[in-house]
């Protein structure tokens, strides 16, 4: 259930309520908003049924939390989360321009692209080192090589780093080099691998599943929350259906009803989605004006001969102006590049 202070509640009122969901076994979740402040009471529902902490000092209204995920669920914070990483943020006002190349292939592919995108004004960059691959004979990344071009790159740019992890046998190795880990889409679902994430202590920027709903979206990102880790970024990047015109259908309606279920920050992935280079400036565009709070985007020095996802990648050498198109839609929404 979720406890709703009143904006004249004090420090000891917010207290005694969370000393009486704790004396329950149950766990508390604070969150204090600019106005007010929300306590989570997370437990089993027979049991929260019992705390009577309606006639507690300071509280304004007791409200049960009747969506399965808790931890996630929008009402669950005073305001909507957002994600700093190292002083570049995403959520709330703050979009977030997250780039690079799908795979890691080279040094100076690595270093040409995030230079790239850091003078176009790109606030994290990305790029995969190990990568899943629907082929076992095609490139499957250059792996913990890849994550020491990353940091190399980082070094000389600033740009905080995303890269996903794929195996809990890489965990130590990806969390130590990384500032955000990407939960693929094809591991969505993988429970052990979402908890394990969840248990550490760098953001995670969780990718919709293939087929997955939005519901299940949500619960998984509540696997890596109920670990304590709650500073998570969804991403919707395109699902499965009967169309094949593109190569995943871009579900921005998910990306709306997602903003009204969770507080946590939602960005999306036009390059997956579209499967080719020329949609990817229009998905951005009605990304940002549907709400998202970034989009993570593929580009390379040479895409025709990338690694990986060739069809996708925008060139380097064209990125600053779609960086500048995509930054007026974000200022017609009020917000600004994080
Ligand atoms: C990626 O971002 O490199 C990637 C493989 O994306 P997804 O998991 O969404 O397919
Ligand atoms: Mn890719």
């Amino acid at each position: 259930m979720m406890i709703v202070m009143k904006p004249t509640a004090t420090e000891e009122d917010i207290q005694a309520v969370i000393a009486r969901i704790e004396s329950c076994g149950a766990r508390a979740h604070p969150s204090r908003g600019e106005e007010v402040t929300v306590i989570g009471a997370i437990g089993d529902r027979e049991l929260l049924a019992t705390l009577p902490v309606e006639g507690y000092p300071g509280v304004e209204q007791v409200v049960p939390i009747i969506k399965p995920y808790r931890l996630v669920a929008r009402e669950l914070a005073a305001d909507p989360t957002v994600i700093d990483v190292d002083g570049r943020r995403v959520g709330d006002t703050y979009f977030g321009l997250i780039a690079g190349p799908c795979s890691v292939e080279s040094r100076e592919q690595t270093l040409a692209t995030a230079r790239a995108v850091a003078d176009a004004g790109a606030t994290m960059l990305r790029g995969g080192a190990f990568k899943p691959r629907t082929s076992p004979y095609t490139f499957q990344g250059l792996g913990l090589e890849a994550l020491e071009l990353l940091l190399e790159a980082k070094a000389e740019t600033g740009l905080p780093i995303v890269t996903e992890l794929m195996d809990p046998r890489h965990v130590e190795e990806v969390v130590e080099a990384t500032d955000v880990i990407q939960i693929g889409a094809r591991n969505s679902q993988n429970f052990l691998l979402l908890s394990e994430v969840g248990r550490a202590e760098k953001p995670v920027l969780l990718k919709r599943g293939l087929s997955s709903s939005v519901e299940e979206l949500l619960m998984a990102a509540e696997y890596v929350a109920k670990e304590g880790n709650d500073r998570i970024i969804l991403c919707e990047r395109g699902i499965k259906t009967f169309e094949t015109s593109t190569r995943f259908t871009l579900d921005l309606g998910a990306v709306a009803v997602l903003k009204h279920e969770t507080h946590l920050p939602v960005i999306v992935d036009p390059s997956h989605a579209a499967g080719r280079r020329d949609l990817v400036l229009p998905l951005s565009r009605a990304a940002a004006a549907v709400g998202a709070d970034g989009i993570i985007v593929e580009t390379h020095p040479q895409p025709e001969e990338a690694l990986s996802d060739a069809a996708q990648q925008i060139p380097t050498s064209e990125f600053a102006a779609f960086a500048a198109e995509v930054a007026s839609v974000v200022a017609l929404m009020g917000k600004e590049i994080g």
